[in-house]
């Protein structure tokens, strides 16, 4: 179980992250729109989000919509992390319900799993 301070650095360390996040989501948007061709004056909610949504691209804007793919989920990642912090479900593991060890935590705050159930996962889930 975290102590209240603790839960509040984790909280603030998220938002930060999270403001971040959201911060760098916006420029790659501009840059995927300039990318894509489009005109980044008319505003940053048309961009398509997803690769597959956009048939045969160029491999620059694969890469530019790969970051903004990887952005999205990190935020995700953040957001629920967040969620967690606030059902006290925050620094458990979700495979093995052991808690994920602190200096973990400090790297990584938006860790679902331990070490050694990230590995698994990781393995399971390789990158393409
Ligand atoms: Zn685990």
């Amino acid at each position: 179980m975290l102590s209240k301070p603790e839960t509040r650095a984790y909280r603030e360390q998220l938002l930060a992250a999270l403001n971040r996040l959201d911060d760098q989501r916006a420029d790659l948007k501009v840059e995927a729109l300039r990318a894509l061709g489009g005109d980044a004056s008319g505003g940053l909610s048309n961009v398509p989000l997803h690769p597959a949504d956009l048939g045969s691209q160029s491999s620059e804007e694969d890469v530019m919509l790969g970051l903004l793919e990887n952005e999205e989920q990190l935020i995700a990642e953040v957001r629920a992390a967040l969620d967690r912090l606030e059902r006290g479900a925050f620094g458990r593991c979700e495979a093995c319900d052991r808690p994920i060890a602190r200096k973990r935590l400090h790297v990584l705050p938006y860790a679902r799993h331990c070490t050694s159930c990230a590995r698994i996962v990781q393995h399971e889930t390789a990158p393409r």
